[in-house]
């Protein structure tokens, strides 16, 4: 029974998973409520407290997994564009301090992957890359169970290889990332972009809708449907091409709508130089929990029996 702690854009998530990723319990508030980092650290407590309570466990362990910069072994924080003040804080330390006991920090990418590893759609896979695409596209590799970690134990930013340089500007400061691309608000911008120049007035739908106007016949919809896969399947083949894993798992809430086979289809239409058919791609398994739920896994992969048996 180990706790996660999600901390998301948006959201923070906090929750009791058992050993089987079922979660117990459940409780969350939004980030802004915890951006001054004592009285957000101090809330978080309190959220494990009660989720805790409601699961009628002890904290026994915690696991955090976090968007953007973070250093998993000091526990430190790095710049995260929406958590500015926490740059330099150390949240690992505090609630080991507040609660003694152990916690792990990772980035919300690994989180997943280390999720989908264990208990999900990667379970028994000795190479998996898990791919989220949500407002971004994050994600993080695990070799036989085991994070992926780069070069000063450096977490690969999956989402920023370039697909086109003459597209769209990215965050990061490059043109045409696959996250500037292939991400669910880039395709409805370019939607409405394109229907608002046809039309002669704004158009404003979302992802979603623009996948429902496809299925209901609507041939700009369509033509966005198609980019939307061709833009995600040469990020997918990049990674086939660079890593050759068995699985990708590919998760987050435009996933809902994509159709595997048609990624596939852009894969075998380049990867000829590799056994591409060799990877698998599936969609990930452990639902709208996922990011808790690799919360929770992040003390396991660290503190746990998988920890033990490493190398
Ligand atoms: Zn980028």
């Amino acid at each position: 029974m180990i706790a996660g702690v999600d901390i998301g854009g948006t959201k923070i998530a906090v929750g009791i998973v058992d050993d089987d990723s079922k979660v117990l319990s459940r409780v969350e508030t939004p980030t802004t409520e915890c951006g001054v980092y004592n009285a957000g650290i101090a809330h978080v407590a309190r959220m494990l407290r009660e989720a805790s309570r409601l699961a009628g466990v002890p904290l026994t362990g915690v696991g955090i997994g976090s968007t953007g910069w973070v250093y998993p072994f000091t526990g430190e924080f790095g710049d995260v564009d929406f958590f500015p003040g926490w740059k330099g804080c150390n949240p690992v330390k505090d609630l080991q301090r507040e609660f003694g006991i152990t916690v792990a920090l990772e980035n919300d990418g690994d989180a997943s992957a280390l999720g989908e590893a264990a208990w999900g759609a990667g379970k028994g896979k000795s190479q998996l890359i898990y791919v989220t695409v949500g407002t971004g596209i994050g994600g993080g590799i695990v070799l036989n169970g085991h994070l992926y970690r780069g070069a000063d134990q450096g977490h690969p930013e999956i989402g920023h290889h370039v697909i086109d340089a003459s597209a769209t500007r990215c965050t990061c400061g490059f043109r045409g990332c696959w996250e500037a691309l292939a991400t669910g608000p880039a395709m409805a911008a370019w939607y409405n972009e394109q229907a608002a120049t046809q039309a002669g007035a704004p158009s404003q739908l979302t992802a979603k809708q623009v996948f429902e106007k496809a299925c209901a016949g609507d041939a700009l919809a369509r033509k966005a449907v198609d980019r939307e896969h061709y833009y995600l399947g040469l990020g997918v083949a990049n990674l086939i091409n660079l890593w050759m894993p068995e699985m990708i798992v590919l998760g987050g809430s435009i996933m809902k709508s994509v159709q595997l086979d048609e990624v596939a289809k852009v894969v075998a239409s380049g990867c000829r130089f590799v056994p591409y058919q060799s990877t698998k791609l599936a969609h990930a398994s452990l639902g709208e929990n996922a990011n808790l739920i690799g919360a929770a896994r992040v003390w396991h992969h660290r503190f746990g029996e998988s920890a033990r048996t490493a190398s």
